[in-house]
């Protein structure tokens, strides 16, 4: 791993990567970037796939939104042979998903440079798009965000009726990790420079194309930033886990915090894990039959509409809570405003401490939904025989 320091010109960051991005298409390091570029009307970004060095003017590295969690983009583009390699411009968490999706061979690191950014965080698409869209207000969320990297004070926004997603007040990894290419701001002043991290896989090529003059060196401040961020985002992710915790003690607790549930499955369709191509709750075994419901009513004396939304949750628990990796694009699809994310990454942080699995961290780590060890379920129960 070698580091570099990209000099920021007229304290607009932006223009740097912009810069940068540019200069890996150029060398042929790249054949595509796939960036969030700014809409034409301000008021958001789209993930775009961009061949021609001239369509990068208004790309946003670190948009302040995420519409679509990239991992997913990245199954699509990767699982065949796309031809070139595609630079992949990532946030913390899109990155984690799509090394988890490798090890469920869903995406293909080798057609891949993945560049990650240190990530202040994102807001709702809709509060972006009235803010910024509305108001007006873009470049001042903009110039919060770039004077909050230097200390890692990221959440006082507060000023323009606009706060983060809850799933990044509670990130405790806001930082790529091992991604090819890094874009570092904790710790600095973006209005004047931007680390830039290159990983083993990628160094000797990068040095051979003379991207940028690399030194051997990380620096000190972004790694105390990134540590006081860490420890203030694990405290405010206990607290929110614990009052969720509180709430949730039983079935009928759960059942009761989800039951305006409609069963529209788009936390599911959001999920950068929940990628199974037939998945059950689209099979008739989940198309029943009229006179199943009146036997159902008759037996209970009644029952809430529309019916399954538990186990619904329940398997989707069962199948990915290892490999959640936190990214709440489930909270911000649903239209009932559940707490999705919490109930996820409330069970996940449980099974993911035990099996000692942080998913998407290394791609040569084995899931533990593919692994099977005879006393699994002694650890998990504390049954001695
Ligand atoms: S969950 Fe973390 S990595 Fe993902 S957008 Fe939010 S702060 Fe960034
Ligand atoms: S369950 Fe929610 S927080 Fe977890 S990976 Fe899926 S969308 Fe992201
Ligand atoms: S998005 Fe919300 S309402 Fe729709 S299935 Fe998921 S939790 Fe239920």
């Amino acid at each position: 791993m070698k580091a570099a320091i990209l000099s920021v010109e007229n304290g607009d960051p932006l223009a740097a990567l912009r810069g940068f991005l540019r200069r890996l298409l150029e060398t042929r390091m790249v054949g595509m970037i796939l960036v969030p570029k700014a809409l034409p009307s301000g008021a958001g970004f789209v993930q775009t796939l961009i061949r021609d060095p001239a369509m990068l003017d208004d790309v946003h590295p670190v948009a302040p939104t995420m519409p679509v969690q990239s991992a997913r983009i990245l199954s699509g583009l990767t699982v065949g042979d796309p031809g070139e390699r595609i630079g992949a411009v990532l946030k913390p968490c899109e990155l984690r998903a799509a090394v988890e999706l490798t090890k469920f061979l869903q995406v293909k690191l080798d057609h891949l440079v993945t560049i990650g950014v240190d990530c202040p965080g994102t807001y709702e698409v809709e509060d972006y798009a009235r803010v910024a869209g509305e108001k007006g207000a873009g470049d001042s969320l903009w110039e919060g965000m770039v004077r909050g990297v230097k200390t890692g004070r990221l959440d006082g926004q507060e000023e323009e009726g606009i706060a983060l997603r809850l799933a990044c007040r509670i990130c405790e990894n806001p930082v790529p990790v091992n991604a090819d290419i890094t874009f570092g701001f904790f710790g600095h002043d973006p209005s004047r420079e931007i680390e830039v991290i290159v990983g083993e896989r990628v160094v000797g090529e990068f040095e051979e194309r003379g991207i940028i003059g690399l030194s051997s060196e990380e620096s000190s401040e972004r790694g105390q930033v990134i540590s006081q961020l860490k420890e203030e985002r694990i405290r405010k992710r206990d607290e929110v886990f614990g009052r969720f915790r509180q709430q949730t003690t039983d079935l009928q607790a759960l059942m009761s915090t989800f039951s305006t549930c409609v069963r529209c499955h788009n936390c599911m369709v959001a999920c950068p894990i929940c990628y199974c191509k037939e998945c059950v709750f689209r099979t008739p075994t989940f198309e029943h039959q009229s006179n199943q419901f009146v036997r159902w009513a008759d037996r209970k004396g009644g029952i809430q509409m529309p019916t399954d939304t538990l186990i619904f949750h329940l398997t989707r628990l069962a199948h990915m809570a290892t490999s959640c990796i936190g990214c709440g694009l489930c909270d911000s699809a649903c239209p009932s405003g559940l707490p999705v994310m919490t109930l996820f990454r409330t069970v996940a942080q449980g099974v993911q401490s035990l099996f000692d699995y942080l998913p998407g961290r290394d791609p040569e780590e084995t899931p533990p939904v593919a692994t099977f060890r005879e006393d699994e379920l002694q650890v998990e129960t504390g049954a001695k025989d």
